[in-house]
């Protein structure tokens, strides 16, 4: 037996477990201090009644012999599928046959798993900084990677790649900066795509978000993007279903993709949980959209109150607007961990230092409006007084 040799190459420790082992070793020292923690990624509201309820009706229904179902479709049920597409792509005036519309257990592992449809020869580009789990798992596969940069000079706008790429992961809204692309900026990576018969991976977890007009909620919304892009979904960060698991991946016939991604899929997975799909169609329900609305107006006007807040006290921050992540350049020219270790020593105040997404995050540090909006709100106030 010989071990896949690049796991080898990965980052010794994952992101979030160094900044638990430093603030660890912080309350071990001060065990009476009350931690307020704006840095994790996870939803924090409680989910909407009618998509508990419809996890209770379907719960029930397996409890049943004439409403009992075993295995699931393994690209998720028609209904579902049916929904997705006529509840968000319709009205944006794009089309997919439910095929094209694989349900999945979110966006993590099918944004890990489409690597394997490629050959390890490709080049593969991924924005600096960015989600770290695309970086990972295209080592894992022993792919040469190219960075490109996103910097404050460019306002943590993309450039095109200088040299020729295969495949693109690209996230907008961006997870850690909070930045988005418009239209025409978009359409830029979808026609070097067509030009260099490249593929890009449309990380759209954050699309709930965007709340400017103007702003893509989807690649498809620019022409010509069916034949060269896959889009990732999740309702993790829209409807707070992370501990659900549910999310969709639409791979469009004329990327040449669908029928090996559905192989795929029919050999390695078995199918959505029947209680999460049935979760998943209840946040397309008007009380499910109402109360989906209202947990993501709660995280919008907490991302306000940290963007407003940091701002009239000096600092240089980015996103925040169309994403929950608030992108906060360090003071003193310090970089992120001294920020952090500041920020935690001084505030008891845990952010997500910038430079865990990449070399281009460093300086920076990163704050999510899904934390407490108490939490918010006292951490701004210490780090008035004490940073
Ligand atoms: N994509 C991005 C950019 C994320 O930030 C995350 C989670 O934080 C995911 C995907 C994974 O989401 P899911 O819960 O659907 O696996």
């Amino acid at each position: 037996m010989q071990i896949n040799p690049y796991y080898a190459e990965l980052p010794a420790n994952y992101l979030f477990r160094d900044i638990e082992l430093r603030v660890n070793a912080y309350l071990a020292h001060h065990p009476d201090e009350r931690l307020l923690r704006m840095g994790v990624g996870d939803v924090t509201r409680p989910l909407p009644r009618v998509i508990v309820d419809a996890m209770h009706t379907a719960a029930e229904e397996l409890a049943h012999a004439d409403t009992f179902r075993g295995y699931c479709p393994e690209n998720g049920y028609q209904w579902l599928q049916q929904r997705i597409i006529d509840s968000f792509y319709r009205p944006r005036g794009i089309c997919f046959e439910p095929d094209e519309v694989f349900i999945g257990e979110g966006a993590g592992s099918d944004l890990g798993n489409l690597s394997e449809l490629f050959d390890q020869k490709n080049t593969v580009a991924i924005l600096d900084p960015t989600y770290p789990a695309y970086v990972d798992a295209n080592i894992m596969a022993g792919r040469e990677i190219v960075f490109i940069p996103c910097m404050k000079e460019n306002a943590f706008v993309p450039e095109l790649p200088k040299k020729p790429v295969d495949i693109i992961y690209l996230c907008f809204p961006n997870n850690p900066t909070g930045v988005v692309l418009t239209h025409d900026q978009l359409r830029l990576w979808v026609e070097y795509a067509r030009e260099h018969k490249s593929i890009i991976i449309f990380d759209a977890a954050y699309e709930a978000f965007v709340s400017e007009p103007g702003i893509p909620h989807s690649i498809y919304e620019i022409e010509g993007a069916k034949e060269v892009a896959i889009e990732v979904h999740s309702f993790s960060k829209s409807a707070g279903f992370t501990a659900v698991r549910c999310g969709y991946t639409v791979v469009p016939y004329e990327t040449g993709l669908q029928a090996m991604w559905m192989r795929r899929q029919c050999t390695k997975y078995n199918g959505t949980a029947y209680i999460a799909q049935r979760a998943a169609e209840a946040t397309f329900t008007p009380e499910g959209q109402k109360g989906i609305a209202d947990n993501l107006n709660y995280y919008r006007e907490t991302a306000t109150v940290i963007m407003d807040g940091l701002k009239h006290m000096g600092y240089e921050v980015y996103g925040g607007t169309n994403a929950p992540y608030i992108f906060c350049r360090a003071p003193h020219g310090w970089d992120s961990w001294t920020f952090f270790d500041h920020l935690l020593q001084q505030c008891q105040v845990v952010c997500t230092p910038g430079i865990g997404f990449g070399r281009c995050g460093e300086g920076f540090v990163r704050f999510s409006a899904f934390s407490k909006r108490e939490d918010c709100i006292a951490a701004l106030v210490r780090m008035k007084e004490k940073i």
